[in-house]
């Protein structure tokens, strides 16, 4: 093989209920995106065998995945657009976030032998997803075609906890419980914390939380939560690929596309087999890999099914050993968050887009 993701099951059971301890309350685990790059089915299973009680997706196709592999768990899709398939959601008891007045009435329309579940969902202010001008519209008929399970919210900035912001949308929030209770809907489950908030802000917790990139091992802002180690978090996932070959160069060799560096001595160079399009940030240029024991920078520009490394003239590496792109950072390996910063991005990019071509194995991780 030439590239594989090893994804260790027993941390991502580690993280659940690691969350679950530190939240007091129910989890919901994100799997959305293919469990962040981890392979949605494995993930849900390992999840739920380690106590969570809902699965949280973005799309209505990814609901359907979970149903169609056998899972019974109640499931939340939060991303669901006009003309979907509703009745087969409805159909499948999967629930379903509602974030207009057009929305409630097409779902409503959709159900048949059964009502819609659903959950509201309300823009405390993050202006992205939910009700916002319509929440003072909603009247108890509106919700009479639906079976109203949540209401929940999601924060812009839980990852800085001394923002304002955060205890503004938690007023909100409560504010808008506060008028479905009003309207009659007294036992519904509220939600409204992220990872970041579920470590750092227990106010927030509600009767869920709604966890996914710790629960994937990795912290949701290393600069203001500090690192997973500090965090008590195992990262499940650990890159690898196989050096396609290792040969010595002289110095003065100009590598890769646009000649963008050059070897300054005489050195071996290794050449990793994997590229942009199994998700190597073309833009990373200060990552690099852990090879025969040490962190081993790029050089040149990353293609697409392969970027090249500076092993040193030392080396002990050979054609055909495998390296590390990214492992949990015990061994001194670069981590996700190492080729987050090294991109101008964060650990989330880097690990939901690693492409379909880099098969994921349950396997623990190997040194
Ligand atoms: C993705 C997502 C989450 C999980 O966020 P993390 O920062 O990965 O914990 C929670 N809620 C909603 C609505 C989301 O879209």
């Amino acid at each position: 093989m030439r590239a594989e993701a090893l994804i260790d099951l027993s941390a991502i059971k580690h993280n659940v209920e690691l969350l679950k301890d530190v939240s007091g309350t129910n989890l919901l685990a994100v799997v959305k995106a293919d469990a962040y790059g981890h392979g949605l089915i494995p993930v849900a299973k390992a999840a739920l065998s380690a106590g969570a009680s809902y699965l949280g997706v973005a799309l209505l196709e990814e609901a359907v995945a979970l149903r169609e592999a056998g899972i019974t768990a109640p499931i939340l899709a939060w991303l669901v657009q006009p003309g979907s398939d509703f009745a087969q959601g409805i159909e499948l008891d999967i629930e379903i976030a509602v974030a207009s007045l057009a929305a409630l009435q097409e779902i409503s329309a959709a159900a048949k032998s059964k009502k819609a579940r659903i959950h509201l969902e309300v823009d405390t202010g993050m202006t992205r997803g939910g009700f916002l001008n319509e929440w003072d519209q909603l009247t108890t008929e509106h919700l009479n075609g639906v079976d109203v399970v949540g209401i929940f919210s999601h924060f812009a900035r839980a990852d800085e906890p001394a923002e304002k912001q955060n205890s503004d949308q938690l007023g909100r929030f409560s504010a808008a419980v506060a008028h479905l209770n009003s309207l009659g809907h007294v036992n519904i489950m509220r939600h409204l914390s992220n990872s970041a908030a579920t470590l750092k802000n227990g106010a927030a917790s509600f009767d869920m939380v709604r966890t996914g990139i710790a629960m994937y091992g990795l912290s949701p802002d290393v600069q203001t939560l500090g690192d997973s180690k500090s965090l008590g978090l195992r990262p499940a996932m650990q890159l690898r690929a196989a050096l396609y070959l290792v040969k010595d160069v002289p110095a003065g060799s100009p590598v890769g596309y646009g000649a963008t560096q050059s070897t300054t001595v005489d050195t071996k160079l290794g050449v990793v087999a994997m590229g942009y399009a199994d998700g190597i940030p073309r833009i990373a240029r200060t990552a690099g890999v852990w090879s025969a024991g040490k962190r081993t920078p790029i050089i040149g520009r990353v293609s697409m099914d392969q970027f090249v490394v500076d092993l040193g003239a030392d080396s002990k590496a050979r054609s055909g050993d495998w390296v590390t792109v990214f492992g949990n950072g015990s061994h001194g390996e670069y981590t996700a968050d190492d080729w987050g910063a090294a991109s101008q991005s964060i650990n989330y990019e880097i690990v939901t887009r690693i492409g379909p071509r880099v098969p994921r194995i349950y396997a623990p991780h190997v040194y």
